[in-house]
């Protein structure tokens, strides 16, 4: 293990993915949940995630891209392992070398794939994308019996089939419905019932149990993390979180009356205060757009005041501290909690973001075994389908 002499650190909490992945495996029924591992595992680090999850009965990954997929067959992992982005012509034989499930994005990508696949090899597995309304790749629904009939015609392992929706987050959406409609008729058209079928992410494996065919993709919700506010409010279960951020004061002074503080000189101090610098900035993924943010401080909401450097910010305290005292970033402390969700509505964006920001500066230091026992595990009465 690399040491750490800086004491800010993300801690993931395994237990948390693994709380959430058995809420998704009781809620989906026999269905497969393939754990969505791209990017890095959305920021918590792939390889320990998926030894979590292969040990609680995963037996699919997925990833965006082809190096991810490479990545943790050289990690030794073996299970499924599919390519939900695209993949040039050169990984064709390196897919079918190492057993990596690739994506048929497109009529274009099956003619492309059928020339470069290499005979010798093992037979390469693809799953067909459907394009039913995301609008971001796929084959068009018209384009879908000629796709049937091309991958008939031509030497691959015709494993799966799915699509993606583009509002499954959101409450009462048409262009969902269109999508179920779309996706349906073509099921209908399919006469292969060896061939995987999956549709949900997060969000619809959530608020549509109905339609998880035979798999369901689970990124974002994995991680505890409500895919929107809708979704958090509506769902029937306590999401855990794995990620917290914290660190710890290592400079504290007063701040007179007047004085201004970091770049700009942008925050003037009212009255005589005690200011705390803590070692995270936005190189960490600590965004400029977090100042005035709240941290944690035994137990209290502080706030960060003036710009936050690459390295380094400010924190205005209640009293004066010592060097050392914790500051918690993300999570919670006593009974004050920050939830990655409150950093997103500061940045503005949604709370995918925060966690695939967050830099390599900050070491991932993993829980194993650890109760979780901030939360209830179960949201409400309402019984998991
Ligand atoms: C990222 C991704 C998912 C996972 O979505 P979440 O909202 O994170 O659950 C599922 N399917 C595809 C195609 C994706 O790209």
């Amino acid at each position: 293990m690399t040491e750490n002499y800086r004491p800010t650190k993300a801690v993931i909490n395994l237990t948390a993915i693994k709380n959430n992945l058995t809420y998704f495996q009781e809620k989906s029924g026999d269905a497969e949940v393939i754990a969505v591992v791209k990017a890095d595992a959305y920021g918590h680090g792939v390889l320990e995630v998926v030894e979590t999850v292969i040990e609680n009965g995963v037996r699919m990954l997925a990833v965006a891209t082809p190096d991810e997929a490479l990545f943790l067959r050289k990690h030794g992992i073996d299970i499924e392992l599919l390519v939900l982005g695209a993949t040039p012509s050169q990984f064709i034989p390196i897919a079918q070398k190492h057993n990596i499930t690739v994506t048929a994005i497109s009529l274009d990508w099956l003619s492309m794939a059928a020339m470069h696949v290499e005979q010798e090899l093992a037979t390469l597995k693809i799953h067909l994308k459907v394009d039913t309304g995301m609008r971001r790749i796929g084959v068009q629904v018209d384009e879908v019996d000629e796709a049937f009939g091309f991958i008939a015609d031509h030497d691959f392992d015709f494993k799966g089939i799915f699509t993606h929706f583009a509002t499954a987050d959101e409450k009462d959406s048409p262009l969902f419905n269109q999508q179920v409609n779309a996706m349906n008729t073509i099921l209908d058209k399919l006469n292969n019932s060896t061939v995987m079928v999956h549709v949900s992410n997060s969000a619809a494996a959530i608020m549509h149990p109905n339609l998880v065919c035979d798999a369901v993709r689970i990124g974002i919700s994995l991680y505890g993390i409500a895919p929107s506010p809708y979704v958090g409010e509506e769902m029937d279960f306590n999401l855990q979180p794995a990620l917290s951020l914290e660190t710890e004061m290592i400079h504290v002074k007063k701040l007179k009356a007047g004085e201004a503080l970091s770049y700009g000189a942008t925050y003037r101090a009212e009255q005589d205060e005690w200011i705390a610098t803590i070692p995270i900035g936005y190189a960490d993924g600590m965004l400029r757009g977090l100042q005035g943010q709240d941290v944690l401080v035994k137990g209290q909401r502080v706030p960060i005041v003036g710009r936050i450097c690459m390295d380094q910010c400010m924190i205005r305290l209640a009293e004066r501290l010592p060097i050392g005292e914790k500051v918690q970033l993300i999570g919670r402390q006593g009974d004050q909690q920050i939830l990655i969700d409150e950093w997103a509505k500061k940045l503005d964006t949604i709370p995918y973001e925060i966690p695939c920001v967050l830099t390599k500066r900050v070491p991932r230091i993993y829980l194993r075994g650890a109760e979780f026992s901030d939360l209830s595990f179960q949201k409400s009465d309402k019984m998991l389908r």
